[in-house]
């Protein structure tokens, strides 16, 4: 790994020749929300995105924990205007006969009771605007090719739409690239997770039919001999799927992406059904192995956020509430470490116990969720020891503040160990499965 070194590796730049105090790679949700947040405190900031907004984006379905995110940027207004409202989320399993319901207002604190659905060019420019607005100087068609540190900050290098090259030099840099890694990338401190490697597979319908009235935002999980399916209705009109798959299985695609596509959704019938008569009206999409995470969160002079930082299993939306949370994690570090730099350290050590909360906490679930026995969990919850309640907080992102859900948390892992050796069989077969499908091996056997 090779790290940015610790004592000067150019001459000692004068504060003058400084371009911004802080500059940001990456005009995401990460990126947009420390970008707004520090320029508000009247930092110099620089932001710059290598695409235009608004541009296309996976990850449209957001956690009720955003709200109060929102509310602090000053844009929950206008999420509201274009967001559809997502009170909770529904399961359909192919091995129950019932639909299984969770809605954030079961949750132990009731306060936040919806999320939205976005398109997220929408969500994406007004957080890139909101930046602008708040100060920052946010440039866009300019991809930051490379960063150099040295003892007083960084130089970086970046490119134009036009091919125009840029150099800056700045004190501190983020790295808010998403999943294109940028430091981690060139620190090589990027792991692929060992214990999840799934593909996905996407694209937009119109005509898909959608449950009525305070149910028609709400998201849908179903799954599939393959994986699990999202449905995502937009605001308007327009629905989302999706498919999370094995490797192995897109891995036997013979056809052109669409129709593959619709093979798929084939068979998951119950998805079918709600598709029928619907009609495709974007491109399909497909992302590779996409589970990872670097092995560290920052440096002296630099943050990775987001998905810049990790990136986890899509299934219970935590993408974009996680990389705005980081943004705000980060903009203390980023203070911080310029004005108390004595403090730095501690505030970096913080950054990261933050950092690796939401994955781990996330991912725990995430392994365990196509299991047959969080599966009855999840489609017929029940709440001994408040454990409904304390996972739907969790489900709701509701995880880096006073909730107190974790001893009913640690009771529901407790009951799911339990009741999988209760079924020891069932549950044997479902690990066996796993590990095959984790190791991105041929065609299963079952
Ligand atoms: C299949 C799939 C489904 C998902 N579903 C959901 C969901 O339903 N809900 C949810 O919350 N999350 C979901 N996610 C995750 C979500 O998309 C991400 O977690 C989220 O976008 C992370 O935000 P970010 O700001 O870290 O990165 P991004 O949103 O990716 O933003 C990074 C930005 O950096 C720019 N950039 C990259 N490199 C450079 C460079 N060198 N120079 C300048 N700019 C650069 C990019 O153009 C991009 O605009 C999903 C992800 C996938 C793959």
């Amino acid at each position: 790994m090779s790290l940015p070194p610790a004592t000067p590796a150019t001459a000692t730049p004068l504060p003058g020749a400084f371009d911004c105090e802080v500059l940001v790679v990456g005009g995401g949700p990460a990126g947009s929300t420390i970008a707004a947040l520090l320029a508000e405190r009247g930092r110099s900031v620089l932001l710059v995105e290598k695409t235009h907004h608004p541009r296309f984006h996976i990850g449209e379905s957001l956690l009720p924990a955003n709200a109060v995110l929102f509310d602090r940027l000053g844009v929950r207004e206008e999420v509201e205007r274009f967001g559809m409202a997502k009170y909770g989320a529904e399961f359909v399993s192919p091995d129950h006969d019932c639909e299984g319901m969770i809605e954030f207002a079961e949750a132990w604190d009731k306060s936040m009771p919806y999320a939205w659905q976005v398109r997220r060019s929408e969500l994406d420019e007004l957080l890139f605007r909101n930046a602008a607005k708040k100060g920052a100087r946010a440039l866009e068609g300019c991809r930051v090719r490379k960063v150099e540190f040295d003892a007083e900050g960084a130089t970086v290098e970046a490119e134009l739409d036009d091919g125009a090259k840029r150099s800056w030099r700045t004190r501190f840099l983020v790295d808010a690239s998403g999943r294109d890694t940028l430091l981690a990338n060139q620190f090589r401190c990027k792991e692929k997770n060992p214990k999840h490697n799934s593909s996905a597979l996407y694209g937009h319908f119109s005509g898909a039919r959608r449950a009525e009235g305070r149910l028609e935002g709400n998201i849908t999980i179903f799954w599939f001999d393959h994986g699990w399916f999202w449905q995502i209705p937009l605001a308007d009109g327009v629905t989302s799927i999706g498919a999370v798959c094995w490797p192995y299985y897109l891995k036997s695609r013979t056809k052109p992406l669409p129709e593959f596509f619709r093979d798929t959704i084939a068979l998951c019938p119950a998805l079918a059904e709600r598709l029928a008569g619907a009609e495709l009206v974007s491109d399909v999409h497909a992302t590779g192995n996409y589970s990872y995470s670097s092995r560290i969160s920052s440096g002296e002079r630099y943050l990775l956020l987001g998905d810049a930082y990790a990136f986890i299993d899509p299934v219970f939306s935590s993408g974009v509430y996680l990389a705005m949370q980081s943004g705000f994690a980060g903009a203390d570090v980023v203070e911080t470490t310029l004005d108390r730099p004595r403090k730095a350290a501690a505030a970096r050590r913080r950054f990261d116990r933050v950092m690796r909360h939401g994955p781990r906490v996330f991912s725990w679930f995430i392994f365990r969720v196509s299991s047959p026995t969080m599966r009855d969990f999840f489609m017929s919850p029940q709440n001994p020891l408040r454990v409904k309640e304390a996972l739907i907080s969790l489900l709701a992102g509701d995880i880096f503040g006073k909730t107190p859900i974790w001893r009913s948390i640690f009771a529901l892992k407790a009951l799911y160990y339990l009741v999988s050796l209760g079924h020891l069989g069932r549950s044997l077969a479902f690990w066996r499965r796993r590990r095959f499908n984790i190791r991105d091996a041929g065609v299963p056997a079952s």
